[in-house]
């Protein structure tokens, strides 16, 4: 046996690190296992938007979650720091989705008003504002700009470095971080589970498994149907600029060393994390209809990474019933939910009662009966 902890997290991404950060800030011993730099990794390869308007529009639990996440960021930012952690650039400033034309206008006011009708969505506080305002806001934006929805809710921080942060922070509560651990097998072992990996046999008193889009064939051996699949979104970089962007864009965003990240598309191109260059030119010319300045910026870097996509995009949360003790976890938006992962949903692990809390989460909403 290469290992027995409390409990076993297989996948240190986004999720199983924030699961597992906090799992031991309750004092819980953890072992993640990893695969390493060879998986998919969508946490490697996204765009650190801490955002909340748009978010749970057929779904009010996830707007209600979602803004719960925001609200916890900046002590869970805090509270890695004070565990050997490092500053994650966090900025919670607000945030627009800019329109193009009047139709774009018309459809984000319909997604407020319909959000706003939601039983239960809670307050994300999201308003339309006209051309004029939005020009106050951002002088550079172009002609075809037609308003915004804007949200104060909205952020960003540095996502690598969110990731490191939780590494650390979690290494300093004695989680253990096996990397090359690619995990091939899970199974029931007693009144535990045991993990046979590429590392060796690791067993664990509890079971979380939050391997990003890997969850569909490994969930299954413990009871579980998660049936999430990749979605390819491109990432490009352009050299330093001069201040442009003052607020955060849902599609683009200026750092702090004045490099311009946009890129906010969705492909399903199966397990393919090459680039298409057709895609990256639709990207580059969208964003120059909004930022005409950025006709000449020269693109530096570009990435593509595979999102993990729920059929209907939300987050599926479920312990197994067969396998009680057994929890996959799920989410495309793993960046804005991990300060509710870490602080929320990891302390519910550990006291029970997850499927009552996090009912709407459930793998279950896609089993239609046959009556039905
Ligand atoms: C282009 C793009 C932009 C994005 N932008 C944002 C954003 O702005 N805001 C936001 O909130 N989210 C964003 N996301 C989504 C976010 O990155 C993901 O929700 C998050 O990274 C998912 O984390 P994860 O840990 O579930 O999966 P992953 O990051 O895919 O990590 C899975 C981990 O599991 C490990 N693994 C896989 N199989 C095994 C195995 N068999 N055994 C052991 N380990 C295994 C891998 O090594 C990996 O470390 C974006 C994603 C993409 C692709």
């Amino acid at each position: 046996m290469a290992g027995s902890s409390d409990v076993i997290v297989v996948g240190g991404g986004l999720v199983g690190s924030a699961v597992a950060y906090g799992l031991a800030r309750e004092g819980a011993s953890v072992t993640i296992l990893d695969e390493g730099d060879v998986a998919f990794r969508a946490s490697r390869g996204n765009f650190g938007l801490v955002w909340v308007q748009g978010k749970g529009d057929g779904m009010p639990d996830y707007a209600s979650w979602t803004r719960r996440s925001k609200d916890l960021y900046s002590g869970f930012a805090e509270g890695m720091l004070e565990h050997n952690g490092r500053d994650i650039e966090l900025k919670q400033e607000g945030g627009l989705e800019l329109c193009l034309g009047e139709e774009s206008f018309r459809e984000n006011e319909e997604e407020i008003r319909r959000m706003h009708n939601q039983p239960g969505v809670g307050e994300n506080d999201r308003r339309m504002i006209d051309a004029d305002e939005v020009r106050r806001i951002m002088p550079f934006v172009g002609p075809e700009v037609t308003g915004a929805s804007f949200s104060p809710h909205d952020g960003h921080v540095n996502p690598l470095y969110l990731l490191r942060s939780l590494h650390a922070a979690a290494q300093q509560l004695g989680v253990r971080y096996v990397s090359g651990a690619r995990t091939l097998s899970i199974a029931k072992d007693g009144d535990g589970f045991r993990a046979e990996t590429g590392a060796g046999t690791f067993r664990g008193g509890k079971l979380v498994i939050a391997a990003g889009i890997a969850n569909k064939w490994l969930a299954p051996m413990v009871g579980l149907d998660i049936p999430v699949k990749p979605n390819r979104g491109h990432i490009l970089i352009t050299e330093r600029m001069q201040p442009i962007m003052p607020m955060l864009l849902v599609n683009a965003r200026q750092t702090a060393d004045g490099t311009i990240n946009f890129g906010n598309s969705h492909e399903d191109a199966g397990y393919d994390t090459s680039i298409n260059p057709t895609k990256l030119g639709e990207i580059a010319r969208n964003v120059v209809r909004y930022f005409p300045i950025l006709k000449n910026a020269r693109i530096v870097r570009t990435w593509s990474a595979l999102r993990v996509m729920a059929p209907d995009g939300f987050p599926i949360y479920r312990e197994s019933e067969t396998a009680p003790g057994a929890f996959s976890i799920s989410c495309h938006s793993g960046v804005t939910l991990a300060a509710a992962h870490a602080l929320d949903l990891a302390p519910t692990i550990l006291k029970g009662g997850f499927n009552e809390r996090f009912a709407a989460f459930s793998s279950e909403r896609f089993h239609v009966s046959p009556a039905a």
